[in-house]
């Protein structure tokens, strides 16, 4: 839309020139003014020189063929200077339109370069319309995501045009929801709001952009389901995390006078189902912020010379809807820099200086939180100083954070999860959990205590009894198998990373007591 009004504005294009436009579902045809509105005038071609097509079309024949449609204004494009707009056309560049072809050939063709003529294609994949050949070939300028002040302006309009009410305070709500989306895409989301519940809802229009999000095909905006309520044990974590994390964050204005730097990024690591990807969940709810998952693999698209554009459409979006907490698991799924050489490596090795110049930009506004199980395949350039602001080891769970896991579990604590009926009155069965089936979980991850209990209800469902008891958790604990040199070798290995990476040595101490682990990883 801005477009048009301001191709048909400018003194260049609009007052100087014919404006043709080829819409997929409008066919070619002329921009034009008419009062208001900007309107597509339809091209119509003379019909066939047999009577029978003269008496199929008095009026002549509309251009719906996208290739006729080039082919047509292909002749204007060359005799005077004149405009032409492409828009919503197919984004599928396996399915030769003629595009590519005809791009190529305007480019560098002398006569529509002498005339001036101009051609703008609008679509919101780039990478999905042209090559890498033709993107050398064209100018490409990227439409930011739009301002508060635009947004706030563009849901006041829509809504006196729909007759919606929209009071003060539900603006300043919708204003910050719709953060990240361009204008066009913020008008469709209002209108499909409003044309299924007559009114602008802010929880459907969340979920809307959400699926929006989505199709960038690297983010994922979720509201934060788990608070730190939902997490059993992992108390010095939790401590230190509301201490050097939520309320620096929620007091910046006292932290800046202090010369405290607000802290953006975090490095967890540790083995598989230590909660690190839950923490992450939790801190976006405990200090408000939407959770964005960045999807990593889906950086490295099937398209050679994608990757890069996907990267940068991924974090300039990321930016727009933050502050936010942007979650990265598997953070060392980036790679290294010095792998070894052909061109989807370099590609690779871009998308890495992207994310890790990201990381280090001192304005950045996204709170990264990054994962891994192997710290120890993680990039130098991750770890250094001014790239994580902390870097915190996830061991497995000491014996009273193991008995915490499994309350969580079973509803007692925490809001996420229903309240299992227990066979024994609360104290008596948590007793018996502590003195018979802990002691038998050593080494479990936290993900194996929540299996634990998902089995113990299983049992009791099984044997039709109303209520989950003591024998079920006996039975749920000896199906278990793990390997226990597996474990004790990973958390020797956590620990050494753990050494390495931060220099926090009170911190780890305090760690190691809670997870009940010595100085050599043994317990
Ligand atoms: P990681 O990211 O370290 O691989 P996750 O956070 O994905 O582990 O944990 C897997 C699941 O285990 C979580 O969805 C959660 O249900 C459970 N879990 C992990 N840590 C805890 C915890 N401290 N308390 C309760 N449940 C936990």
């Amino acid at each position: 839309m801005q477009i048009k009004s301001y191709l048909l504005d400018s003194p260049d294009y609009g007052r100087a020139a014919r404006i043709w436009v080829y819409d997929q579902w409008e066919g070619l045809g002329h921009l034009e003014r008419r009062g208001d509105e900007v309107v597509i005038e339809p091209f119509r071609k003379e019909a066939g020189s047999s009577a029978l097509a003269k008496k199929v079309s008095e009026e002549g024949v509309r251009v719906a063929d996208f290739k006729a449609a080039l082919r047509h204004v292909d002749h204007h494009l060359k005799a005077s200077r004149c405009v032409f707009l492409i828009q919503n056309i197919s984004e599928n560049r396996e399915h030769d339109t003629g595009l590519l072809s005809a791009l190529k050939a305007w480019a560098i063709d002398p006569q529509v370069i002498a005339t001036g003529s101009v051609v703008f294609v609008v679509t919101s994949a780039v990478e999905r319309v042209l090559d890498d050949f033709t993107r050398e070939l064209v100018v490409i300028i990227t439409v930011d995501p739009s301002s508060r002040e635009e947004r706030g302006r563009l849901i006041l309009s829509t809504a006196r045009e729909l007759e919606v009410t929209v009071p003060d305070e539900q603006l300043t709500e919708l204003v910050i929801a719709t953060a990240g989306l361009n204008l066009h895409q913020l008008e469709s989301i209002l209108l499909e709001t409003y044309f299924t519940e007559k009114r602008f809802s802010v929880g459907r229009i969340k979920v809307l952009k959400s699926e929006l999000v989505k199709k960038s095909g690297v983010l994922e905006v979720t509201d934060p389901r788990a608070t730190f309520e939902d997490i059993g044990g992992y108390q010095v974590i939790k401590d230190f995390i509301i201490r050097y994390i939520i309320n620096v964050l929620s007091r910046p204005d006292r932290a800046r006078k202090l010369g405290v730097p607000l802290p953006r990024g975090l490095l967890l690591f540790g083995p598989p189902g230590t909660g690190k990807s839950l923490f992450a969940n939790a801190l976006a709810s405990e200090i408000n912020l939407p959770f964005i998952n960045f999807v990593t693999e889906n950086i490295y698209s099937k398209w050679l010379g994608e990757s890069g554009q996907n990267m940068k459409n991924a974090i300039r979006l990321a930016e727009k809807m933050s502050p936010a907490v942007v979650f990265v698991d598997e953070i060392d799924r980036f790679g290294k820099r010095s792998q070894a050489g052909d061109s989807a490596s370099e590609e690779t090795r871009r998308v890495f200086s992207q994310f890790l110049e990201w990381l280090g930009r001192p304005d950045r506004e996204a709170i990264i939180v990054g994962t891994t199980n192997v710290p120890e395949h993680l990039d130098e350039a991750f770890t250094r100083t001014g790239r994580f602001d902390y870097k915190i080891p996830f061991l497995y769970p000491g014996q009273a954070a193991r008995l915490d896991i499994m309350r969580v579990h079973l509803g007692i604590v925490g809001g996420s999860r229903p309240r299992v009926p227990l066979a024994q009155d609360e104290e008596t069965l948590m007793n018996y959990l502590k003195e018979r089936v802990v002691p038998k979980t050593v080494n479990f991850s936290c993900a194996e205590l929540e299996e634990v209990v998902t089995r113990a209800k299983r049992s009791a469902f099984d044997r039709a009894a109303e209520a989950v008891g003591p024998e079920d958790f006996d039975g749920a604990v000896r199906s278990f198998r793990i390997d226990v040199r597996q474990r004790e070798r990973a958390i020797r290995e956590c620990l050494d990373q753990a050494r390495r990476l931060t220099d926090d040595q009170a911190f780890l101490d305090d760690i190691q007591a809670e997870m009940e682990v010595g100085d050599r990883g043994d317990r």
